[in-house]
């Protein structure tokens, strides 16, 4: 059995098993790697039994690819200790729980479960959704939950004692907390958070199953350090005491978890907070092609908050003609700027690459939703590779239903929408408007018309359903598909009930298919053609079934963390997507960058950053992203060269932007609607809007629909 080729410093760090042990390097430096030898170097060369090892990784799917790797090397071997904190923490609680009274099957709560516990004790404590959201629910309930202490109430309190505590308090957080820690106790159900806490509690508590548990672990290894929150990061010291073998390794410029709890400074402390602690950094990065790391490097140097581990590159640009680092500053459209990223695939592809060495990343979910679109029509397989392909996504998937509704009223329609929102609509109602369906060999929905009159469907929530739909029907025809969209969303109650829930992403979701809607408008000959567009929308979610044979991969840059590929698109990188429209704080941007930077540093030979301009409403205008104007532009190959002005208009419109960021003043608009304003790009126009962000929406007679520029953008009145 041969080990992979490491060289000195990833021997050191491998070879170094006693004590604390530090990795900090950069990306494509071979952290994960060495981890994995040193896995190996402890069973194979030492003898050390798998059971004596805990081994850390951040995703349950790096988990399995690690076993892989690993058994490959050593045989088959029980590698259930390589997992996430999550695993391992259930894995421990299913065999210690019981001396906190946690039984063998506790049910482990995942976060769509959350949502419906919040649910049930809103209703069950009669708090208004108004006054709180759920997010902000989950919030509360996170903060409260931020050290072990609470698992005595919900472990060590009945249901009822939590029932009469959420009832009598008088404070609407404590009344949500209470109320959540009832409802969890009463399935026995254990959140993200709490199958941390409780194993933590239990080895705070109860010295002998600690010490079971330090005498078992020899050797604790983490990857991914940089993103552990201080939860993690302390189980891992307890577990890791006895001996004192722990062993971390990680980049604090990956760092992209910070909305969960992880910070750089973590990592950072970890020298100084472990007695006698060796720090080994690894300085060559293997992965990327020197421009890419070029000018990835460029870019996270605007951060202040780090501690740089920058990698030279051991492989060589081969062919100084092909690029490894290309910019696409996009076209106008949506559209045009996909068909220009069908166009170099397929050329990529006839020169020889495989599909499944492409990735599309992208920074939110939503994104994906073009892009999955533009390769569906020009027949290139791909799979989501994390979460759901856009069209099979719940809130999708029950919108379209909603207007399935409205044309062909389909059985699968109707049981898909009929309870969602909650209209006290279940499965025993729907088995008895089977039978009858049946019987008169009619739809369900139009059983249900024709019954509604009777037990049990005279209720007034159904009333008001069945109203909704026949009042949406009684217009379809006539209106445009986006306009019967926004009725069916607003009279049914759905996007009401996901804002109440603060479901962000699937808000995002609802505002993409709108997109895809006004996409469909301006390309149809008949924009009113409800039936038209539901069949274009099936193809796409025909399509998405499990794709044999190599296929592109798909995925969010958080989903990408510590994976490689020959070839990336980083799609979205402009302002407001990459980095995100919702970054307000100095601190948030630092993330935004870090999100880039790993992006980026996922690329071997070939990194495509895609711009596009507009969308195909042209209603808005994109600047390319501010991280494109912060590299190192010697090492970037554009597509083609920039707008004249763009560059300049750009800087003064993010200078003026960053001050909401730095939290100078800002002076009021000078601009009104009615000036008469030239623009160097766009030529002249009249402003017919301006936001109270000073942001102005402009008719220029060279563009076919108004643009909407940021406050600050350079115009000149004329
Ligand atoms: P990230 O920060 O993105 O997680 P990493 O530091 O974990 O990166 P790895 O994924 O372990 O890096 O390694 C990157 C690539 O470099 C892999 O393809 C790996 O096999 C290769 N590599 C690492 N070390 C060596 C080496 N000594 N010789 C040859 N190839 C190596
Ligand atoms: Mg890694």
């Amino acid at each position: 059995m041969q080990q992979a080729e490491l060289n000195p410093e990833q021997r050191l760090a491998v070879e170094t098993t006693e004590g604390a042990v530090c990795v900090i390097a950069g990306p494509g430096a071979g952290k994960t790697r060495t981890l994995t030898s040193r896995y190996v170097y402890l069973v194979r060369d030492l003898g050390i039994n798998p059971q004596n090892i805990l081994c850390v990784t951040f995703t349950n799917k790096a988990a399995q690819e690690m076993k892989a790797r690993i058994r490959a090397m050593t045989g088959d071997l029980d590698l259930g200790q390589i997992c996430t904190f999550h695993a391992f923490c259930v894995r421990f609680l299913k065999d210690e729980g019981y001396v906190i009274g946690i039984p063998k099957d506790f049910i482990v709560i995942d976060e769509e479960d959350e949502l419906e516990l919040l649910n049930e004790v809103y209703e069950t404590f009669g708090i208004p959704g108004n006054l709180m959201k759920f997010s902000a629910a989950m919030d509360v309930i996170g903060n409260f939950k931020d050290d072990s202490n609470y698992i005595r109430d919900l472990v060590l309190t009945s249901p009822e004692s939590l029932r009469e505590k959420a009832l009598q308090s008088p404070d609407i957080s404590d009344k949500v907390f209470y109320g959540y820690l009832w409802a969890e106790r009463k399935i026995f159900g254990l959140d993200f958070d709490d199958v941390i806490w409780a194993a933590f509690y239990i080895l705070d508590h109860f010295p002998s199953v600690k010490q079971k548990w330090q005498e078992r672990l020899q050797y604790v290894m983490v990857d991914e350090y940089q993103d552990v929150s201080n939860d993690q990061a302390a189980l891992a010291n307890i577990l890791s005491e006895l001996n004192g073998n722990l062993f971390v390794v990680g980049d604090p410029d990956q760092t992209i978890y910070t909305w969960r709890g992880s910070s750089p400074a973590i990592m950072l402390r970890f020298p100084k907070s472990h007695k006698n602690c060796r720090t080994i950094k690894l300085m060559q990065n293997y992965r990327s092609l020197p421009a890419i790391i070029g000018a990835a490097n460029s870019l996270i140097r605007h951060n202040r908050d780090r501690f740089p581990v920058e990698g030279v590159p051991i492989r060589r640009d081969a062919d100084p003609a092909n690029p490894s680092l290309v910019v696409f500053d996009g076209e106008k459209t949506e559209k045009e700027s996909l068909a220009w990223f069908v166009k170099a695939l397929l050329h990529l592809h006839k020169a020889g690459r495989g599909w499944e060495e492409f990735a599309v990343l992208y920074r939110s979910r939503q994104s994906s939703r073009a892009v999955e679109e533009a390769l569906v029509r020009a027949g290139i397989p791909y799979r989501v590779w994390s979460g759901v392909a856009f069209y099979a996504r719940r809130e999708v998937k029950d919108s379209l239903c909603y207007m399935r509704m409205l044309t062909r009223g389909d059985d699968a329609a109707f049981l898909r929408t009929v309870n969602s929102p909650k209209r006290g609509f279940g499965p025993k109602k729907a088995d008895a408007l089977k039978v009858l369906a049946m019987r008169e060999g009619i739809s369900y929905y139009e059983a249900l018309k024709r019954h509604i009159d009777e037990k049990p469907f005279n209720t007034k929530a159904i009333r008001e359903y069945v109203a909704v739909i026949e009042k949406a029907r009684a217009s379809a025809a006539a209106r445009k598909v986006s306009d019967v969209f926004n009725l069916i969303m607003a009279d049914s109650g759905y996007e009401a009930s996901l804002q109440l829930s603060g479901e962000d992403e699937r808000l995002n979701n609802l505002a993409e298919l709108r997109q895809a809607i006004a996409n469909y408008e301006s390309d149809a000959d008949d924009p009113t053609s409800l039936p038209e567009f539901l069949q274009r929308a099936s193809v796409f979610a025909e399509d998405i079934g499990e794709q044999k044979g190599p296929a592109m991969k798909l995925m969010t840059i958080h989903a990408a963390k510590g994976l490689e590929f020959p070839v990336v698109f980083l799609w979205g990188f402009s302002e407001g997507i990459m980095p995100s429209s919702r970054t307000s704080t100095m601190e948030e941007m630092e993330e935004e960058r870090r999100v880039c930077y790993v992006g980026m540093t996922r690329a071997k030979d070939l990194l495509i950053l895609c711009h596009s301009q507009g969308t195909s409403e042209a209603s808005t205008f994109r600047y390319p992203s501010r991280f494109f104007f912060e590299l190192d532009r010697n090492l970037v190959k554009l597509v083609r060269p920039l707008e004249p002005g763009l560059e300049e208009s750009a800087k003064e419109a993010l200078m003026y932007k960053d001050k909401f960021l730095t939290g100078e003043p800002l002076e009021s608009s000078s601009w009104r609607p009615g000036d008469h304003v030239r623009h160097k790009v766009f030529g002249d126009g009249e402003i017919i809007a301006v936001a109270k962000s000073g942001a102005m929406t402009i008719r220029f007679p060279t563009l076919a629909t108004p643009r909407t520029l940021m406050a600050g953008a350079p115009l000149e009145r004329i």
